[in-house]
């Protein structure tokens, strides 16, 4: 059984951690270690999901749309007593919808593989299956990793030696608003060192006025496209810098490429890119047009592929930053495993509802702080 199970890691070039870290327990559904056999390449992995609906605990504003509830697909991996869990989340203006994702998940075919650890061969499989369908995919990536990390009993990051102390603080999302609820949200969120406020819905001074009534905490701005004219924008940035702002992100259209470039040259801050980044094959074009990219795991298809974007991005000397959608502690923790390796997080996903079934990540003095827990570092809470 070791043996095999060297064979399987020696593949991966982690050969020394069957050695380092022999697999004499696995981890239970509720998260807790108990005696299992690790019998790791002869079992059949099989995939579950469900529908789920998130509800927000405010509603939430950006330019372009409002919202109270955002629809999520809970999945699980299991293998051999144990389960992976994965997450895709689809705020609408993304394209895939609860019924694209199941519709995607029910084609996925797991039991062909017999070695949960082939992550490229397994992944690039699910890909395949047809084109788009990035959270989708994201969910059966982070619930994959999860497995993985329980099978080898230990979290994402220390199997890939990412110093855990290096956590980004996260900021907090302000949400388009009228300045006396701005000014309700920003006392809410006295707990977080850094904020994120959206901009572009017309009263933009307005807006950082009103948080700075309450607060001198640093801010990143995200416009999510909401600014149309290129020298209105530099101006505002101007202004952005003058108010401690650290970045701006999405100011302009993400069509609007010249204007981004020209932007972007003249800006005493950062222009990061959101909505016009998706994957690891965009992360090239924008060498020049933005500083920086928000990677986030519902458009990048999971963390493997996130992890290679950060690579090709600090290769490019572009900032990173790392960001989610609205979505349980499930992907949130999972986007978590690789925050200390970005400049930036944006991950309060899972703080701004009501209803999160897991527990994982947390935000002590506004730092992310990761559990010791094995793959993404989550576990149910008590129904
Ligand atoms: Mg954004």
């Amino acid at each position: 059984m070791k043996s095999g199970r060297r064979a399987f890691l020696s593949g991966l070039g982690l050969a020394s951690l069957a050695t380092a870290f022999p697999l004499t327990r696995c981890t239970a559904k509720d998260g807790s270690a108990s005696p299992a056999p690790a019998r790791i390449g002869n079992g059949n992995m099989s995939l579950s999901f469900r529908p789920y609906e998130l509800q927000l605990e405010h509603t939430f504003t950006v330019a372009g749309n409002s919202r109270n509830t955002t629809p999520v697909v809970l999945a699980e991996i299991q293998y051999e007593g144990v389960t992976g869990y994965g997450e895709a989340s689809m705020p609408p203006y993304l394209g895939e919808s609860q019924q694209s994702v199941m519709a995607f998940l029910s084609k996925v075919k797991l039991e062909q593989f017999k070695d949960p650890f082939l992550l490229d061969d397994i992944l690039a499989y699910v890909d395949s299956l047809d084109e788009g369908n990035r959270a989708a995919k994201a969910c059966v990536d982070i619930a994959l990793h999860d497995l993985v990390g329980k099978l080898l009993d230990k979290p994402l990051h220390k199997l890939w030696g990412i110093n855990p102390a290096n956590t980004p603080m996260t900021s907090f999302t302000i949400g388009i608003d009228t300045p006396e609820m701005v000014k309700t949200k920003t006392k809410e969120a006295a707990r977080f060192k850094v904020l994120k406020v959206k901009l572009g819905g017309g009263n933009d001074r307005e807006m950082i006025d009103a948080v700075r009534s309450v607060t001198d905490v640093p801010l990143y701005v995200d416009v999510n496209q909401g600014w149309s004219d290129k020298h209105k924008a530099l101006e505002m940035v101007h202004w952005l810098a003058e108010q401690g702002t650290e970045f701006v992100e999405q100011p302009l259209a993400k069509t609007a490429v010249d204007d981004l470039a020209w932007l972007t040259s003249k800006s005493p801050l950062p222009i990061i890119a959101d909505e016009a980044f998706q994957r690891l094959g965009d992360v090239a074009d924008f060498q020049g047009v933005y500083s920086g990219i928000n990677i986030k795991l519902m458009k990048s298809t999971g963390l493997r592929e996130a992890q290679k974007m950060i690579t090709v991005a600090r290769a490019l000397d572009m900032k990173v930053m790392m960001g989610c959608m609205t979505e349980t502690s499930c992907a949130v923790s999972a986007a978590a495993q690789l925050s200390p390796l970005v400049d930036w997080a944006d991950l309060d996903g899972n703080l701004l509802i009501t209803n999160d079934l897991y527990e994982g990540v947390k935000v002590i003095d506004g730092k992310l702080t990761l559990s010791d827990w094995p793959g993404i570092g989550i576990r149910k809470r008590d129904a």
